[in-house]
């Protein structure tokens, strides 16, 4: 049997996000929520806008929007009878989700497989009601939300659920869905919540307990610990002061009286107050923090009143970043003291839940990194603290320590063997990491390979006979030495001694673009010489990425915006992800972009249009999307804005993203070198319409008087600027163009405030 036709029930926060991912995935899907008073339809329909959203939109395409059908249990009942597969994300109530599956039970097809979304009900109440046929077809699909960008998908079988059905549910919402699937046995919030909730109710009250203010709670259990940046009280803020409040209490009902959960779930009077008074977060624009017309405030914690919040820069923070969190635990300050608490606290609870909620160490660090985006799961991290090392401390603390901890004395959770990765597990034994074939997360196929070249931001490493450059610096900003690596790679690969190169990095984001950073130092210097031989070295590097005679492919994930993008934009062929952000935002900072991505963005605004002779109008369309620094949530919207070119790629699942990109190495078909043909321009009339439209804009009061600045320079690269209309130009004189403007730029003081300011205060201002 196979997943073709789906149905969603309760189109709430988590039913419209499920139907959204079913529809992305190009399935058809009814979204069905009780019938409203006088538009029958309206809770669906509020469902499907909530996933038009555009500050995260649940959609990867206008057109997914075809596969989702709405409707209500009153009127569309009957069109449950041939799905393949109905998900239950009703409210969480078990009265009502059991009167639910009798009428499914009544209508479905009699090898429907049924799931729940509940959070917090064991399967074994939730179908205790139901026929024997009806338990073996059911299961839990616990998604998270917003679906479709959290990973995780922890999928939960009952007593009787069939294995096929598990085994089925895994593939599809794996393969189809783009989920990395987690089994978990049917235990108080599974694995994610279990352990996310408890790290974030430590933090919380800590950070009461030591007198920490929110901003310096989330500047140290944020980044520092391989943690969102929101850490603690930005986290309480996005989810809803009052519905966190709801889950603790859940999971406070269901835990046993034994569990270490319930020392961390005391209520804070203070918070208690904030829900009474209406300041429960984003969605009332007052939590914890709050912006004002003066900028970002916090909440005093002792007044309960709002103050300033600037930008705090702790050295501790930045260093831990930088070198791991044992930076943090070393430290005897009340941030140190702060990381251990929660560390030492969430750490050994993980440890302590095997054997109980299963024996696999993989599946508790999957569940965080993929429900939590923690860059390390609680056993990744106390193999990077060392076990040892948290062993004696706990003791020292009078803590007792977990069995399953305690067996790793003197060695660690994981460990390479036979050039694999293997996993503890219980009892002393080892196994190792078995993926779904054609997943790969490079994260753990490096950790059994060596570099062939490397430095503190890069490198490359030979993936059977082929070249995989990493970026790995902060925010995978690029400077001179991660072009000195991927030219590395390249050079091998001319030589012949690699039949192909991929670009990719398992991080959150490919890569933010250019290090702000070195520029600042460039001008800092007065060196325009230095900056100016750095961007030609850019833009030889990925020219020759564009001219290879062999495979080239950007495999990239999340955001690669700037200079990251321009590094994708020159490979013969993209394998990116469903989810993946792109675009040239350099005129944020007030610059253009000067690695070839003006150059390319016109290319291939003229190859979408099919511009003859005249290529005005992809002059203007290129102009808009630089001036605007235009970015596109998926790569379907990049291919409408000439960002990705037909030959490109997406998946689903990002998982799957560097097996696609190994495949299309071998794969040839489509990855010609695209060298540039010489272009007849519109020069002088079309430029000077540009910054008329500028001039006239800014007049408007649409925009700063440095943006016509940038814009006139974005205007003079893809027209060719004050030159006769018919001026012919090649791939190099746009590069020469790009970095004229690039330099004029940097050389103006309204360019540079811009930068400081983004490099010190976390924005650029608009001047
Ligand atoms: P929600 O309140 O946003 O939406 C619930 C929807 O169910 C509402 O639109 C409501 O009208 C509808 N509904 C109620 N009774 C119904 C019925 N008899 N038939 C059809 N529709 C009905 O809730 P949510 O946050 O989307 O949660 C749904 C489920 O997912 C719950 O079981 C919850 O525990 C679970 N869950 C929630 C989250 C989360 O972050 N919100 C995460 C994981 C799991």
């Amino acid at each position: 049997m196979s997943i073709k036709k789906v149905a969603v029930i309760g189109a709430g926060t988590m039913g419209s996000g499920i139907a959204g991912q079913v529809a992305n995935a190009g399935i058809e899907v009814w979204l069905l929520d009780l019938p409203g008073d006088d538009n029958a339809n309206a809770l669906s329909e509020r469902g499907l806008e909530r996933l038009r959203d555009p500050n995260q939109p649940g959609l990867i395409s206008k057109e997914a929007e075809n596969f989702i059908h709405l409707g209500n249990t009153r009127d569309d009942f009957e069109q449950l009878a041939d799905c393949d597969w109905i998900a239950e994300a009703v409210v969480e109530r078990l009265d009502i989700k059991k009167d639910l599956y009798q009428r499914l039970d009544a209508v479905c097809k009699a090898d429907a497989i049924i799931t729940s979304n509940t959070s917090t009900i064991p399967i074994r109440l939730l179908v205790e009601d139901m026929p024997l046929p009806f338990r073996q077809r059911f299961a839990i699909t616990h998604f998270f939300n917003p679906v479709r960008f959290m990973r995780l998908l922890e999928l939960v079988r009952g007593e009787d659920t069939d294995p096929a059905i598990i085994d089925l549910l895994a593939d599809f919402c794996e393969q189809q869905l783009g989920k990395g699937v987690v089994p978990c046995l049917d235990t108080p919030g599974f694995l994610g919540n279990r352990v996310g909730v408890f790290a974030i109710q430590c933090a919380l009250h800590a950070a009461f307990e030591l007198g920490l203010t929110p901003l310096e709670a989330d500047a140290i259990f944020g980044r520092p610990m391989g943690i969102p940046k929101t850490g603690v009280f930005g986290l309480y803020d996005l989810i809803g002061i009052d519905l966190m409040s709801d889950v603790v209490q859940s999971l406070v009902n269901i835990l046993p009286d034994s569990d270490a959960f319930h020392a961390e779930a005391a209520k804070i009077p203070l918070m208690t107050q904030m829900i009474a008074n209406g300041q429960t977060g984003n969605k009332q624009g007052q939590g914890f923090y709050r912006d004002s017309d003066s900028g970002r405030e916090v909440l005093d914690l002792e007044s309960a009143q709002y103050q300033d919040a600037p930008r705090l820069n702790l050295p501790l923070a930045e260093s831990a970043e930088q070198h791991g969190v044992r930076q943090l635990l070393d430290d005897d300050s009340r941030y140190g003291q702060f990381a251990w608490r929660i560390l030492s606290r969430t750490l050994c609870y993980a440890a302590s839940l095997i054997p109980e909620v299963g024996d696999d160490p993989v599946a508790i660090d999957d569940a965080m990194k993929l429900g939590y985006n923690w860059i390390k799961g609680p056993f990744e991290l106390i193999d990077e603290i060392g076990v040892d090392y948290f062993i004696e401390r706990l003791q020292s603390d009078g803590i007792a320590i977990p069995p399953f901890l305690a067996e790793a004395r003197g060695s660690s959770f994981y460990r390479v063997s036979d050039a694999a990765l293997q996993a503890r597990r219980g009892g002393g034994d080892w196994q190792a990491i078995e993926r779904p074939q054609g997943v790969i997360r490079f994260s753990e196929k490096r950790q059994t390979m060596k570099p062939q070249n490397s430095c503190a931001v890069a490198s490359w490493y030979d993936l059977d006979g082929v070249a995989l450059v990493e970026f790995h610096s902060k925010a995978n900003a690029l400077d001179a030495d991660s072009m000195r690596i991927l030219g590395d790679a390249l050079t091998q690969a001319e030589a012949g001694a690699m039949r192909g190169l991929i670009v990719h990095n398992d991080a959150q984001h490919f890569s933010c673009g250019v290090n702000l950073q070195s520029v600042r130092n460039f001008f800092q210097r007065e060196d325009m010489d230095g900056l100016d031989a750095f961007l030609k070295n850019f833009q030889d590097t990925v020219h020759r990425m564009q001219c290879a005679s062999f495979p080239v492919v950007a495999a990239p994930v999340g955001m690669s915006i700037g200079g990251g993008f321009e590094v994708v934009l020159h490979a013969k062929q993209v394998v990116c992800h469903a989810n993946s952000v792109t675009g040239l935002v350099e005129s944020l900072v007030g610059l253009v972009p000067g690695g070839g991505g003006c150059k390319e963005t016109l290319y291939r605004w003229i190859d979408l249009l099919q511009c003859g002779d005249d290529i005005s109008e992809a002059c203007w369309k290129a102009f808009m999307n630089l001036g605007y620094g235009k970015t596109a949530s998926s790569p379907i919207i990049a291919k409408k804005q000439a960002m990705l070119r037909p030959n490109d790629r997406f998946v689903i699942n990002r998982d799957r993203i560097l097996g696609e990109a190994i495949s299309a190495i071998d794969d040839e078909a489509g990855q010609a070198s695209f060298e540039r043909p010489a272009l007849s321009l519109p020069g002088r009339p079309v430029f000077e319409e540009m910054v008329k439209w500028l001039e006239q804009s800014r007049d408007k009061g649409m925009f700063m008087p440095h943006d016509v600045s940038v814009g006139s320079e974005m205007a003079r690269i893809v027209t060719g600027g004050d030159v006769e209309p018919g001026t012919v130009w090649n791939e190099q004189d746009f590069y020469d163009a790009e970095r004229r403007s690039f330099l004029d730029l940097v050389a103006s003081a309204a360019t540079r405030e811009r930068i400081n300011s983004m490099l010190d205060a976390g924005s650029p201002i608009r001047n």
